[in-house]
């Protein structure tokens, strides 16, 4: 008998769309050269993002008002939800699907091949195997560790402080300092390059996550657990038969993907294309945003962000959440754009419209082309 679904990949998007084309009755087989492998990352994601039918028991910890400081400090009124990573994957269960401990190396939309030369068959095929990184692709780098709760007495939890006392000289490019609760006991402390190309390196942010919690007289012992973080932000192709990273679920400027993928599992295991009009739209707007960040100097990303989270919350959800909302996300853009000062506007419309940016506004420049 055809197998109705053959997914590549178990990531989070792949697990979750197997597990979801189950829930609906199709059967179901996955390939992945380390199916068991246990998840490390830290996920998280707004909390209304995530799908109803994913399991609350998988929340680490919630912070009701997150902060994000700029040069000025902002309450974002959103709950932010940590995941527990291992229990989102045991949640994600796919008793039930074949598994095959093998790489998928050609796909087309009915068969698979395998590195073993097995070739497997199947109504849909759905390519979830990530990215790989690329020097012509923009990533993402943290440098984070575990820290004791009670060792963080009086920091409140931060979504995004770029507050200059983590040693980097002002006109370096720059990171931000993202804390979070991982439950009661314990917080991830991590120095995060929100994007560049190429990004900071993991000892360039260790050092400056050290200095910062120097100066904010967190102790650190060195026996911290760390977490080290590494992916790219672009990408990943559209389509109907590609999911997660791999479908460009990626947002091209936080680098989060895992809520919209648990979100569009259905409609994929419904048949349905995830990349409605909108959607295209929105991935084209969000691009557009990354060229702008990166073209940034270093001194005028905290200016961007207190703009950006001054804009009422309605419209911080519509660029950061979600995949279809392209008057929503137009509309915080053109806000945004309207409330930023003149030489940071000049910017970021040549990075919009692709024109070269001056030899004077390059020196310095923050993200790096
Ligand atoms: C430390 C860390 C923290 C992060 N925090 C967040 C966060 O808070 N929120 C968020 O949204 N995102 C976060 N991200 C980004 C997030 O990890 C990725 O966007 C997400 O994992 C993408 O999921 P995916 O399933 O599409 O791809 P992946 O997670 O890359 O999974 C791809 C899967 O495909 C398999 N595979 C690869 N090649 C083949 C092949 N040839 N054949 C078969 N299988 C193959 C791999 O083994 C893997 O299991 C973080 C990333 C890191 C590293």
């Amino acid at each position: 008998m055809t197998l109705n679904v053959l997914v590549c990949g178990l990531g989070p998007a792949g697990r979750a769309l197997a597990h979801r084309c189950l829930i609906r009755g199709l059967s179901v087989a996955v390939v992945d050269p380390a199916p068991k492998r246990s998840w490390t990352a830290t996920y998280a994601a707004w909390a209304d993002e995530l799908p109803v039918w994913l399991d609350r028991r998988i929340i680490a910890a919630t912070v009701d008002r997150p902060i994000a400081r700029g040069i000025r400090t902002h309450h974002i009124d959103r709950r932010y939800a940590v995941l527990d990573t291992e229990r989102l994957r045991e949640s994600l269960d796919i008793a039930g699907a074949e598994v095959y401990t093998d790489r998928a190396i050609a796909l087309t939309r009915d068969g698979v091949t395998l590195a073993s030369g097995a070739v497997l068959r199947a109504e849909r095929v759905i390519d979830a195997r990530g990215l790989a990184r690329s020097p012509s692709r923009a990533e993402q780098t943290a440098y984070g560790i575990v820290v004791d709760a009670d060792r963080c007495a009086g920091m409140t939890s931060l979504f995004m402080d770029w507050c200059l006392d983590n040693g980097a000289p002002a006109e370096a490019p720059r990171s931000f300092l993202y804390a979070v609760p991982l439950g009661q006991d314990s917080m991830l402390l991590e120095e995060t390059c929100l994007a560049g190309r190429p990004a900071l390196g993991p000892t360039e942010l260790a050092d400056r996550l050290h200095q910062r919690l120097r100066a904010r007289g967190i102790p650190v012992g060195g026996s911290e657990r760390v977490e080290r973080v590494r992916f790219p932000v672009t990408g990943g192709r559209p389509g109907r038969f590609r999911f997660g990273a791999a479908g460009g679920f990626i947002h091209q400027a936080t680098g989060y993907s895992v809520a919209a993928a648990l979100t569009a599992a259905d409609t994929v295991a419904a048949g349905d294309s995830p990349w409605p009009p909108k959607s295209r739209v929105v991935h084209g707007l969000r691009e557009a945003g990354l060229r702008a960040l990166l073209t940034l100097p270093p001194a005028d990303l905290p200016i961007f962000f207190d703009a950006f989270f001054d804009l009422p919350p309605e419209l911080q959800r519509a660029y950061l959440s979600g995949r279809t909302d392209a008057t929503g996300t137009i509309s915080a853009m053109r806000t945004l754009f309207a409330r930023l000062p003149r030489p940071l506007q000049i910017r970021i419309a040549a990075a919009t419209l692709r024109l070269p940016v001056s030899e004077r506004g390059r020196r310095g420049s923050s993200m790096m082309e």
